[in-house]
C-alpha cells in the first residue's frame, strides 16, 4: 500500500470531526459503534477505505438491544404499524447492528462499486448505505439484492 494513501486517509480522518459534521469514520476505536463491530467487517472497512482514500463515516455501526428497539418503537411511530417499519428497520432480535455485523456509510458510492472485492456488499436495495460482510463477493461478486428487509429470510 502506498504510503501516500496511508497519509491521505490519516489526514482525512483528522479533518472530519474538523468540520464540524461529527462524523465518526471506520477509523475510530474510540467509538464503541466501530470498535464493537465484527473485526473482519471492520478490517474490510479499512482496507477499503484506505484503496479508496476515503474515510468512510460510520453513521451506524454495532447497536446494543436497547437502541435498536428505540428505533424499531420509533418506526412503528411514523410507518404506522410494525409491519411497514419492518420494512425500514429490524428488530433487536433480527438487527445485524445488534450482532456487530452491519454499518451504515456515507458515502456509499465508491462502495457500491467496488466493495465487492472486499467483500462488502449492499443488501438492500431500499437501503444504499447498508453494508454487510459477504467474504465469497471477492471472488464471486455481491449476491442479489433484496428489495426491503422484509424479503431477508434473516429477519423473520
Ligand atoms: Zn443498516
Amino acid at each position: 500500500m502506498p504510503r501516500f494513501l496511508h497519509l491521505l486517509v490519516a489526514a482525512l480522518t483528522a479533518l472530519v470531526p474538523a468540520a464540524g459534521t461529527g462524523g465518526v469514520t471506520v477509523f475510530d476505536d474510540a467509538h464503541p459503534g466501530v470498535r464493537h463491530l465484527d473485526p473482519d467487517l471492520l478490517h474490510a472497512l479499512r482496507e477499503a477505505a484506505t484503496a479508496a482514500g476515503i474515510a468512510f463515516r460510520v453513521n451506524s455501526g454495532r447497536r446494543s438491544p436497547e437502541h435498536q428497539e428505540r428505533l424499531f418503537r420509533d418506526a412503528v411511530r411514523r410507518y404506522g404499524s410494525k409491519e411497514e417499519a419492518a420494512r425500514w428497520v429490524a428488530t433487536a432480535t433480527t438487527s445485524r447492528h445488534v450482532t456487530g455485523d452491519a454499518v451504515d456509510l456515507a458515502p456509499a458510492s465508491w462502495l457500491s462499486e467496488h466493495g465487492a472485492a472486499y467483500g462488502l456488499c449492499q443488501i438492500y436495495r431500499n437501503e444504499p448505505w447498508h453494508y454487510e460482510l459477504r467474504p465469497a463477493a471477492v471472488d464471486h461478486g455481491c449476491p442479489p439484492m433484496y428489495a426491503d428487509p422484509t424479503e431477508d429470510p434473516r429477519m423473520r
